[in-house]
């Protein structure tokens, strides 16, 4: 018979998906150029001019089995050496291809992570506000997804409460910074901070309590903030990293997990992640992105759009009144809904063609998200609905 809970995952579709969808039935009626569409994390940025030329390089070039024959399971080595020495440049690491194995993806990283290393009984610690499918992910490795609140008026750590979240059942905590869906970027002393508790549960607890840190917008920052790099701050660190972002290629679907070499059990970590993948039907990530990544790795999208994209919107929102998250990173805004309920909030922004996400499946009711990586002239142009929606909450707006 048919598996319940995938058919459940399946039937509730994500309140982003039922957005996208309900804009592009709306734009079939009123035309696309009046739905202003901020629901799905998808960069309008353009990639990098040196990804598209070199996958044009590559086809002028090299031979059909090259390009897109089967890789080895966990990757070309070309391609996991040249991203290690990319790493090994910016970050002064020494990690070696062997700690890596590329992935379709971030969502792949996490699912082939988590299902290497958890399974009943455990828990995997999120910080809200979170990834939805983080909850998907560790569900369905039979593990209990354990919220922990971040602060409510900066989202950065609260280690009070998340000192009561960790306990003798907890095997991994979850981190991603900068986040999607505030924006926020951890600060350095709060990382630290992280990196001590776990360290000292561990310790108390006899086992080690992993930190996988999601990374998909690391690069994405603005105003020269730097992300600190985890596995700095604490040696039970795995990342699980995605080049959807960075050159924004999210339907090329490529990113990869490292296991460095001082994470506990590491040989046996990498193994199981070997087998994960293999499980999953994952082993051997897109091959023509992995050739593009030899050469590409380490390039970025053109942060200045970005920038401008962030602050055209922030501006604009908080002088309407609206209070909003500053985003240091990623690109989303966090805006406090004037009602309790967000879902409706939403639902009123739809009656100006506005598509905004309620933000209670990122585990933080009473917000919306706004992802602004779409055209700038469509922000632009979304002002004036962003004014009229302001104005049916005039009254709440002025507290
Ligand atoms: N993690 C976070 C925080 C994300 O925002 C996303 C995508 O938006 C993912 C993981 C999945 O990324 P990918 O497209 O590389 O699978």
């Amino acid at each position: 018979m048919i598996n319940e809970k995938m058919k459940n995952y399946g039937n509730n579709r994500s309140v982003i998906r039922d957005l996208f969808e309900f804009g592009n039935q709306r734009k079939a009626e009123i035309g696309a150029e009046n739905v202003f569409d901020f629901s799905l994390g998808n960069p309008n940025v353009a990639a990098p001019a040196d990804v598209n030329a070199t996958i044009i390089d590559l086809l002028n070039t090299k031979d059909d089995i090259y390009l897109h024959g089967y890789t080895s399971a966990q990757g070309d080595a070309n391609c996991r050496e040249a991203i290690v020495n990319d790493l090994n440049k910016r970050f002064s690491t020494s990690f070696r291809k062997e700690n890596l194995y590329m992935t379709c993806g971030a969502a792949a990283s996490l699912k082939i992570i988590l299902s290497a290393l958890y399974t009943e009984g455990d828990e995997v610690v999120v910080f809200t506000p979170y990834f939805p499918e983080y909850r998907v992910f560790i569900e369905t490795t039979g593990a209990k997804c354990v919220e922990s609140a971040c602060d409510p008026d900066t989202l950065q750590i609260d280690f009070d409460i998340l000192s009561e979240a960790v306990n003798e059942k907890t095997k991994a905590v979850i981190v991603n910074s900068p986040n999607n869906p505030s924006g926020v970027v951890y600060t350095e002393e709060n990382i630290a901070k992280l990196g001590k508790l776990l360290e000292e549960r561990s310790a108390e607890y006899g086992h080690a309590i992993y930190l996988i840190t999601d990374e998909p917008y690391r690069e994405l920052v603005y105003d020269g903030i730097t992300v600190p790099f985890v596995t700095k701050y604490y040696r039970d660190t795995v990342v699980c990293y995605s080049f959807s972002k960075s050159l924004a290629l999210p339907g090329e679907r490529i990113g990869y997990i490292l296991v460095p070499d001082e994470v506990t059990d590491a040989k046996d970590v990498y193994a199981a992640v070997c087998g994960a993948g293999r499980a999953l039907g994952y082993v051997c990530a897109p091959s023509l992105m992995q050739h593009v990544l030899e050469r590409c790795t380490g390039q970025v999208s053109d942060l200045d759009e970005y920038k401008e994209k962030r602050d055209l919107i922030y501006n604009a929102l908080t002088n309407m009144g609206f209070t909003c998250i500053h985003p240091d990173g990623a690109f989303y805004l966090f805006v406090k809904s004037p009602i309790a309920d967000a879902k409706e909030f939403s639902n009123k922004a739809k009656e100006f063609n506005l598509l905004i996400v309620p933000a209670d499946s990122f585990g933080t009711p009473g917000f919306v998200r706004i992802a602004y990586c779409v055209a700038t002239d469509m922000i632009r142009r979304s002002l004036p609905a962003f004014e009229k929606l302001a104005e049916c909450y005039a009254e709440e707006l002025k507290k």
